[in-house]
This record gives structure tokens, sequence and C-alpha cells, in this order.
């Protein structure tokens, strides 16, 4: 079977993982755990999506943590494709802090570097510097390539990295990082292979998923992101509520006793789509919901999101296409239709048709703005990333059998 790359993705309560072959990145595998802590269940899909395993993993089966996860993971694949050499494994990183503008290879030096960063993502950065370790056990002198949600942001001007705190909080690291940097690179990738011209100009990326986040983009660069300081700022997501008044959250502290943990559980798991309906978090769930309170959630959702796309184009000063990812923003037809509503004073102007066909392109021939759904693959992103630091490594060490 040849040489692949294993691609780990290790959330808060998920674990995804991808196995591509080497050269042409052509997908073999894809799966998840998910529900991890609460209901685990095992997904393994072949290539071309056909499933070959869905385990609820109950009774002596069930997994609580990441490292049993990791195993499972690891066990599936070499039981599954025991020919699959791999060669090297990508991880997604959710920080990179100041640091790192691009992937790199692992080495005890970096990982005690995205170490020092955990405070930063609590949440997330633990169980992806977990996901490395296992994954270096598992397959010893393998590389292991680092990729960064926040890699793709660094280059944002000033104005978009600080706060408006003294100078010694930016010194020290608090800026503006921006998450949900593989899925634009991706995405900003494909635009430029199906609208070359417009993705030389001013582009809004909705990411809109679970978590949800918004890019401004110039000539294929990051200028601006909803995301700040931590994946809670910005939009409204499934369970945390976007951008917040801080002054909320001195109340909560002094007039309602809260805790850190307290406020912490409050604004990742029971804010946002969640908190405002009562109903649940899955955007499927509300729109099938008669509820009043379904129906505001999904309100202010699009308010924010309209807010920003007219926020963005003034950073932008102006604007020239706009493309939604991510589970919501590819398959709601309502929630675009309701966000690009009425919209012409910015020059979009939507096809009603084209948006509910789900098609590529999503505005009318007449729209001077485009806009398109692009269905995001961060797992491919990182696979590229992981075979061009492979075939860099590879390179550098072929030199230095010359010179030597
Ligand atoms: P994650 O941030 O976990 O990667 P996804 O990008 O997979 O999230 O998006 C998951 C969300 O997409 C779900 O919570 C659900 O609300 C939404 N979603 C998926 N399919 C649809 C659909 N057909 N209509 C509306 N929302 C959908």
């Amino acid at each position: 079977m040849g040489e692949h790359i294993l691609t780990i993705n290790a959330g808060s309560s998920s674990l995804k993982f991808a196995l591509f072959t080497a050269g042409a990145l052509d997908s073999v595998a894809v799966g998840m755990i998910d529900g991890l802590g609460t209901n685990p269940h095992f997904v393994l899909k072949d290539g071309s999506g056909q499933k070959i395993i869905s385990d609820p993993l109950e009774g002596e089966r069930a997994i609580d943590d990441h490292a049993g996860a990791m195993r499972l993971v690891l066990d599936a694949v070499a039981h599954h494709y025991p020919q699959a050499e791999i060669a090297a494994v990508g991880h997604r990183i959710v920080h990179g802090g100041m640091a790192h503008s691009a992937p790199v290879l692992v080495d005890e030096p970096i990982l005690s570097q995205l170490s020092e960063l955990v405070p930063l993502a609590p949440l997330h950065q633990p169980h992806n510097l977990s996901g490395i370790r296992a994954a270096q056990t598992a397959f010893p002198n393998v590389p292991q390539v680092a990729c960064f949600d926040t890699a793709f942001h660094r280059a944002h001007p000033f104005v978009n990295d600080t706060f408006a705190l003294p100078r010694s909080f930016y010194e020290e690291g608090v800026r503006r990082y921006g998450f949900h940097g593989l899925s634009y690179e991706y995405v900003t990738g494909k635009l430029a292979e199906i609208a070359p011209f417009h993705a030389k100009g001013r582009v809004i990326i909705c990411h809109l998923g679970s978590g949800a986040s918004m890019c401004a983009i110039r000539n294929g660069y990051s200028v601006a992101s909803t995301m700040g300081f931590s994946a809670l700022d910005g939009l409204p997501m499934g369970t945390r509520p976007g951008q917040i008044d801080p002054g909320v959250l001195l109340y909560l502290m002094d007039q309602k006793g809260m805790n850190a943990q307290e406020i912490s559980d409050l604004l990742y798991k029971s804010s946002g789509l969640k908190g405002l309906s009562g109903i649940s978090n899955d955007m499927r769930d509300l729109e099938a919901s008669d509820h009043p309170h379904a129906k505001q959630a999904i309100d202010y959702f699009v308010f924010r999101v309209r807010r920003e796309i007219g926020a963005m184009a003034a950073v932008l000063g102006g604007l020239d296409a706009v493309v939604f990812c991510g589970g919501i923003g590819e398959n709601s037809r309502l929630i675009r239709e309701c966000a690009l509503e009425a919209m012409e004073w910015i020059g979009i102007e939507l096809d009603l048709d084209r948006n509910r066909e789900n098609t590529e392109v999503i505005s009318s021939d007449r729209s001077r703005v485009r806009a398109f759904i692009i269905r995001t693959n961060e797992e491919l992103m990182i696979a590229r990333h992981t075979a061009w630091q492979l075939r860099a490594q590879q390179a550098s060490t072929r030199r230095s059998d010359v010179y030597a």
C-alpha cells in the first residue's frame, strides 16, 4: 500500500483522523470518535465515504479519555490498513502562539514551547499535545508535524492583533490570534482554483459550524477575524456566546459569586444557540422547531453574521466575494438566505434557487459580489502541510548526505 500520511485532530470531546496516500494525497480512510466523556461513538469510513465501522462503544468498550480514543484509532488503522506504512503524522494544533506562522516539524523544544501555550487554550491544547505524544509512541522515528489554527492569521495588522489594554499585556501574548486557520487556508486555496480573479480581491469567509467565525481576506491573506484571544469571541456558536461585554463577566463574579470554572462552563458549554433557545445547540433542531425561542436564537445568529459582513467589508474597503463553509454554512439554506437577504446595497444578490440547491455559486449572474459555498477540508490541509514538511525534510537529508 506504500507510504501514507495520518492526520489527527483532537478536539475537546472528539478525536478526528484521516489517512491519505503520501504522494497524491488520495483519501484512504476518515473517521472520528465523538462524545468523549459522555456517549462515545466511533465511526470509520473508507475513502469513498462508505462506512466500515459504526460502534457506540458501550459497556466494556466505553472510552472516556483521549488516550483511550487514540489507542482505538491507531489499532483500527493498523487492523484495517495493515500495509499502510505511516510516513508522517500531521496534527491540528489549536494554538501556535506568537512564534508560529507556519507548520513545524515537532521535536522536544517545540513540544515544550507548545506546552507553554496551554493556558491560552486550556480546553484544546492539552489534547492536541497528548495526541502528538501518543503518535510518537505508536510511530517512533516518524516525523510529526504541527499545523496551527492560529498560523493563517499571524500577519494581521497591529490594530487587528491587539486589545486596548496596557501595552505589557500585548507584549506577553494577550493578542487577537484568530482560529479556524486551516479551514480558511483550504477554502482560500479552493477559491483561487474556482474563481482566481475574486480570490485575489476582498473576500469574507464565513466558517459556520458548532464553532463559528468569520475571516476578512485580502489577496489571500487574513486581515481580520471575529475570533480573538480565545475561540469564544465573535459569532454566537452552538454553546458559546460569541462577543460579550466584559462587564457581564465582572457582574457574574461580583454579584453572582461565580468562580472561573463556573464562568468557563457557562461560556463554553451552556451559552450560544443552546443557551439562548433553551432547546438545542444544533441548528437543524432550531430550524425544525416552531418555538419562538428557537426563532430568536436563529435571528441572533443571523444578526451577528450580517453585522460582521458589514464590518469586514468596511475593513477591506469593499467586497468581491463571500464564501460559506462549515456544517451550517455548507448545508443551511435558511441561514445563508437570511444572512445575504437585502444585501444589494453592498453588491450581493443571492440567487434563491441556486441557494436552495446548495450549488457552488449561489449569487445571481448580475451580482457584483459573488457568493460561494465551498466544502472545507481541514484534514486535507493538514495532510498537505505534512507532505510538504516531509519532502523538505527528505530533501535536506539528501543535501546533507551529498555534502557529508
Ligand atoms: P464542528 O465545529 O464541530 O466541526 P460542523 O462544521 O460539523 O461543526 O457543523 C456542525 C453544525 O452544522 C451542527 O451543529 C448543525 O447545527 C449544523 N448543520 C449540519 N447540517 C445542517 C443542515 N442541513 N441544516 C442546518 N444546519 C446544519
